[in-house]
């Protein structure tokens, strides 16, 4: 069994640190922009009730009005069909003063979700996800690019861990994450390792990462000892843990998060083992390390949108990805 140190902890990527920074200059962006009479704006589409999707929904409306960007949000019921929802989006991508469009996921079921997105004006797609969008950033274009990966990029390069020709290791292949992750990673000149549910000896592999990037959905899945001592390790992972045998084995170096997880009866845990926070160099905590970076870069992605759709590229771009 291995011992840590629990005086060496490794340093916090502070997504919450890095947002606030990301939205005092695009605070500026916005004026810059408002001076030349544009106002970027977002419209939010939410089918259905699902708690957590209206969460999420309510939290980049607040995050526009904080910015002071315009907002809107759509709220068909959850029996609309594919026909109302392609309509709605082409009345979005007609509105002028529309630069991006969100459609909240997953869509119910009877609503053809591809189709939907594939709608999109790719010059309003904010969330990245459009075929067009994705075919720029293969080939190293300028465009939207998805928010989550966009995010753990701005962590890494603002806390200057060294990219270029390091061995990064991105864990899962998903195309909102995994394969946008591995392609910002490629086209920062890392070498790139990508894992999936398939890949054999993967402690092995993750061992010679110098940059590791979790995206899995498997709570504390990459052991502490896989991490190579100094590692930069990015935790996307966003897992609910209610089971108190699961939360005793992960959190047995954490008594106070072990106490409130007994205190509420659930706990968020990444992908990576909490105890990696004793073999890494530096590590993005869960909650509060790419959490807050997703909608953040969403934000960003609106005020993009807004300048290229209408050509001012003189407005400086503060975060190029
Ligand atoms: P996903 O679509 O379910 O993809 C999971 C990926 O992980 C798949 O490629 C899968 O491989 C791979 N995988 C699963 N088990 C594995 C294993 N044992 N070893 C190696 N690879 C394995 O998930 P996602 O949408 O990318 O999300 C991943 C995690 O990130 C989730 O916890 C999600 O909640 C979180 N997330 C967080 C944010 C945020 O804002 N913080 C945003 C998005 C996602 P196969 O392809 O072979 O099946």
């Amino acid at each position: 069994m291995l011992c840590y140190s629990q005086d060496m902890s490794a340093q916090t990527l502070d997504g919450l640190k890095i947002r606030n920074e990301i939205f005092s200059e695009l605070k500026g962006e916005i004026a810059k922009l408002s001076g030349q009479v544009i106002r970027p704006g977002l419209a939010a589409v939410l089918v259905g009730e699902n708690p957590a999707s209206q969460l999420y929904v309510k939290s980049k409306i607040a995050a526009c009005e904080e910015l002071g960007m315009a907002s809107w949000m759509h709220t068909p019921p959850a029996n609309v069909s594919t026909e109302y929802m392609l309509q709605l989006i082409k009345d979005l991508n007609d509105d002028d003063n529309v630069d991006g469009i969100l459609v909240q996921l997953p869509l119910p079921a009877q609503i053809d979700s591809k189709r939907v997105l594939e709608a999109v004006d790719p010059l309003k797609d904010v969330d990245g996800f459009h075929p067009v969008s994705l075919g720029r950033l293969v080939s190293n274009r300028p465009g939207l690019v998805a928010c989550t990966p966009a995010g753990c990029m701005e962590i890494l390069r603002r806390y200057k861990i060294p990219i270029e020709g390091a061995n990064t290791v991105v864990l899962g292949r998903s195309d909102i994450v995994g394969k946008p992750m591995a392609l910002l990673l490629m086209h920062a000149n890392a070498t790139v390792t990508i894992c999936h549910s398939k890949t054999r000896e993967i402690a092995d592999i993750v061992r010679r990462a110098d940059i590791v990037v979790a995206a899995m959905g498997k709570a504390g899945y990459v052991q502490a000892d896989w991490i190579k001592p100094g590692a930069a390790v990015i935790d996307v992972g966003t897992n609910k843990v209610t089971d108190v045998g699961e939360a005793e084995r992960l959190l047995k170096s954490f008594p106070q998060r072990l106490e409130k997880f007994r205190a509420k009866g659930s706990v968020l845990i990444g992908d990576v083992h909490p105890d990696a926070l004793f073999t890494a160099g530096s590590l993005s905590p869960v909650p509060g390390g790419v959490g807050p970076m997703t909608i953040t870069m969403l934000m960003s992605n609106t005020v993009k949108a807004a300048r290229l759709r209408r050509g001012k590229s003189s407005v400086q771009v503060a975060h190029p990805c």
